[in-house]
């Protein structure tokens, strides 16, 4: 009974446990607040920093990220980057080490030599568009097919070669912008996808800025073993993760499976 009971409490302290967002952006990509700011708001609730690599004249190499990573530390912030799956160049184990975490995040993807983005999609989904102009475009079903698999070659590629710790926004692409899900991203595609993560020790991501994975996604990913990520993705002041709890809770995700500002040990 004692023993039970003890369970029980422990059961209750982790589920109080603040989420950690380890998705935060500041001024050293294409966020609005400093680093000194961002240090400040750890107080409101955990959070980390994690600026795009690369990123134009600020984050142009690991040299930079490592000035980066020495910066916020001090601060007191756990340091970690939005790696450019596909775009960025290959990440050493030196760079990758010293991080206290790498999330790897798609943004565009190459076809057959021509980079197909997924911005305006991203503004519309966010909501800072009334119109996804392209949206016929990426409507065509042969344009899906390809844009899907080369996003399970780059995801691949990012934990294969560059040992990512959590995958960011798994299911943003312009497919997102045009439909349903369970549609654009057949449930073959999506068990692929959380594959690639439980087999690499990626945690998935729930990203508050895009609303994504899906309830469904997010279901099977649990089911399969995954563990997860909270990311606000936020660029601007810290928010509360609304959004973030509804989804958790949709899903009827444990906490215990969400990262806590370190990556997970691997063998
Ligand atoms: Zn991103
Ligand atoms: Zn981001």
């Amino acid at each position: 009974m004692s023993a039970e009971g003890s369970g029980e409490l422990a059961g209750s302290t982790a589920a109080l446990r603040a989420l950690f967002d380890h998705h935060v952006h500041s001024d050293r990509s294409d966020g609005t607040v400093s680093l000194e700011g961002r240090a400040r708001s750890v107080a409101i609730r955990p959070h980390g920093v994690s600026d795009h690599y690369p990123w134009r004249d600020k984050l142009r190499n690991e040299d930079d990220v490592l000035r980066y990573l020495d910066e916020a530390s001090r601060l007191g912030l756990r340091v970690g980057i939005e790696y450019d799956l596909g775009v960025a160049p290959p990440l050493t184990a030196r760079t990758r080490e010293a991080l206290h975490y790498v999330i790897g995040a798609v943004h565009q993807v190459e076809l057959d030599g021509k980079w197909v983005g997924f911005d305006d999609a991203g503004a519309f989904v966010k909501g800072r568009t009334k119109m996804f102009a392209e949206a016929e475009r990426f409507a065509d079903r042969v344009l899906q097919a390809k844009i899907r698999e080369r996003m399970l070659e780059v995801v691949a590629q990012g934990i294969a070669r560059d040992r990512i710790d959590i995958l960011g926004h798994p299911t943003f692409s312009a497919l997102q912008a045009v439909g349903d899900p369970e549609i654009v991203y057949p449930e073959e595609w999506q068990e692929r996808l959380i594959a690639l993560c439980v087999a690499g020790g990626v945690a998935i991501e729930v990203n508050e800025s895009y609303g994504v994975p899906h309830r469904e996604f997010l279901v099977r990913a649990a089911r399969a073993g995954a563990a997860f990520s909270v990311g606000s993705d936020t660029h601007f002041e810290l928010r509360p993760l609304a959004r973030t709890e509804a989804m958790i809770a949709a899903a009827d995700l444990e906490r215990s499976r969400f990262l806590g500002g370190a990556r997970l040990s691997r063998a």
